[in-house]
């Protein structure tokens, strides 16, 4: 039973860091007004600034 337990913590150790490294890359902007923002949630949204959908931005 502890042995499955490493297992599991280790396979969580190796996937987490990759989820977050792309989260944090993650950024939003607007195509308008060049606002750029992280994205913190599932929803883009609108520019605060004019109002324009915001489109991910790739990563360079
Ligand atoms: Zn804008």
């Amino acid at each position: 039973m502890f042995e499955r337990a490493v297992e599991v913590s280790e396979a969580f150790r190796e996937s987490a860091p990759q989820m977050q490294g792309t989260l944090r890359m993650a950024m939003k902007g607007c195509p308008e007004c060049g606002t750029k923002h992280m994205i913190a949630s599932p929803v883009l949204g609108i520019c605060e600034e004019c109002g324009s959908e915001l489109v991910v931005l790739p990563n360079e």
